[in-house]
């Protein structure tokens, strides 16, 4: 599969980028402090075929476990590299940067405190002397992880862009894009290029929007960092995989993305199997016919297709029937120039997991890119009814219909104290009927209440068991024992005139 160049960077004992495979990570969900917890789960995601094992270290002493976390697996003999993951804790940075092979840090919170969405007005020299202080925070750093062998990623979210960065370059492609250049010409200007790139946000055109964007300028600078590519926030289920096979999937066929993570609400050894079935299938389309470009971008929004479950109920207009091979380029062919229909089959002995990756992946940069005016999924693994299902996930996901609730939750981490995947069972089970809503469902309230910015509604955790409930950036319920979030969160939507019965809404 032909990908865009990039410099090979080692992490460990293996290589990101150049001409190294595409590699699939996973993140621990453990306690960091917990050094027989974490090591348990780090050596299952490895057995489980992780390339790398990211572990939150939100603390000085959470990163010095990282020593013993390390030393353990490497007694078990799992080589597997670990990645330290600081947010707003450089001295947390400078202490795990001893002891794994990468150090992911993020932009928006390394040098500058959490954003309160407050507007700052610089002058240029002013802003060049935030460059300049930002500058002489880093290079320590760089030295350090030079002289200990240590990558770094430089990791942008959406959800945690700097008041700095904002106020300057705004909240959208432009600033995500900015967070990531300031670090990247720093590493630069000091000589220091073993270092990995990411731009993620939980909107997946948004995500792939800005990612096309940060390699148009590295390319412009003459940059060829490796990319990191993810969706955040995607959720579980269903929803969470066509979520990343959608970012994702789109990015890897136009040849951009050296190592990737499914975020999942989940046990973090499920995302492994759907990291490998993605990149096998753009792997299998670019066998097909090569793609190594980006795609065509539509100057509008693209309308929402029309969603059938057959061929037949889709109204008079010709259709593209693609069964096999590089399905994408063959829509391309047949339909160069308007949306048009499409029937996407996918084999009767393909499995049912694999089927709904290829065809997110498929159908998601079609949708993307403004390809499709109507669409029919024929899974023959889960039938006519489900496969309608999945294609109305990916319509979703590329943000161009409604059909539920957008609830998008953080896969959690280390620092999440209670239980993630039943309160986001539980908050779906609720509102996914609420498709004018976006609910955010977030492990912990050091990162989650940035993150969730956009969503409508948070349930956001704190303390051990307990849960605040959000009205946008907004708490409004502190501290609720987990038992009663649920509750409160309904409360707070009805409270606010937001709420419609199920059977309200199934009729509108
Ligand atoms: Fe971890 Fe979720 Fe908090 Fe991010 S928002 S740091 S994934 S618990």
């Amino acid at each position: 599969m032909k990908r865009r160049d990039t410099v090979a960077v080692r992490v460990g004992n293996i290589v990101i980028g150049g001409d190294a495979p595409v590699r699939i990570q996973s993140m621990t969900t453990t306690p960091t402090l917990d050094v027989d917890a974490s090591v348990e789960q780090a050596a299952r995601l490895a057995n489980a075929g992780a390339e790398l094992v990211r572990l939150t270290a939100q603390g000085v002493a959470h990163a010095s476990k990282l020593e013993f976390i390390k030393e353990q697996l490497r007694c078990k003999d799992i080589g597997v590299p670990l990645v330290a993951d600081i947010h707003f804790n450089p001295a947390a940075a400078f202490e795990a940067a001893q002891h794994v092979e990468k150090v992911r840090i993020n932009p928006g919170n390394f040098f500058d405190p959490g954003r309160t969405f407050r507007k700052m007005e610089f002058t240029d020299e002013e802003y060049s002397d935030e460059l300049k202080r930002l500058e002489d925070k880093l290079v320590p750093f760089l030295e350090l992880c030079r002289s200990h062998d240590t990558a770094i990623r430089i990791g942008v979210n959406h959800g945690s862009l700097s008041d700095r960065i904002m106020s300057r370059y705004g909240d959208g492609e432009a600033g995500m894009v900015e967070s990531a250049m300031e670090f990247l010409r720093i590493c630069r200007k000091h000589d220091f290029d073993r270092v990995v790139v990411s731009i993620k946000a939980s909107d997946v055109s948004t995500m792939t929007a800005t990612v096309r964007a940060l390699v148009r300028a590295m390319d412009a600078e003459n940059m060829h960092y490796p990319l990191h590519l993810g969706v955040t926030e995607a959720g579980n289920a269903l929803e969470g995989r066509i979520k990343s096979a959608v970012g994702i999937g789109t990015l890897l066929t136009d040849g951009i993305g050296d190592t990737i993570r499914v975020s999942l609400s989940e046990d973090p050894c499920a995302e492994i199997p759907v990291a490998r079935s993605l990149v096998r299938h753009v792997q299998e389309n670019a066998a097909a016919e090569d793609m190594l470009q980006h795609m065509s971008v539509p100057a509008r929004r693209p309308k929402p297709p029309i969603l059938a479950a057959s061929v037949e109920d889709l109204p008079p207009m010709p259709i593209v029937c693609a069964d096999s091979g590089n399905r994408i380029a063959l829509v391309h062919r047949q339909a160069p120039q308007h949306p048009c229909a499409v029937h996407l089959s996918y084999p009767a002995d393909m499995p049912a997991d694999d089927a709904v990756v290829a065809a997110a992946v498929d159908l998601g940069y079609l949708l993307l890119e403004g390809r499709v005016a109507a669409a029919v999924l024929t899974i023959p693994a889960i039938g006519a009814d489900s496969s309608l299902e999945v294609a109305r996930n990916i319509v979703q996901a590329a943000g161009l219909a409604r059909f539920k609730a957008e609830i998008v939750a953080c896969p959690g981490c280390g620092r999440t104290l209670f239980d993630l995947s039943v309160a986001l069972e539980n908050v779906k089970n609720a509102c996914s009927h609420l498709r004018h809503l976006k609910i955010a469902v977030m492990g912990c309230i050091v990162n989650g209440p940035g993150e969730m910015a956009g969503a409508d509604y948070g349930y956001v955790g704190g303390a051990t068991g307990s849960v605040s409930i959000y009205r946008g950036i907004e708490p409004v319920y502190r501290n609720v024992p987990q038992q009663q979030a649920v509750h409160k969160l309904v409360q707070l939507i009805k409270d606010d005139g937001e709420w419609t019965d199920p059977q309200q809404n199934a009729d509108a």
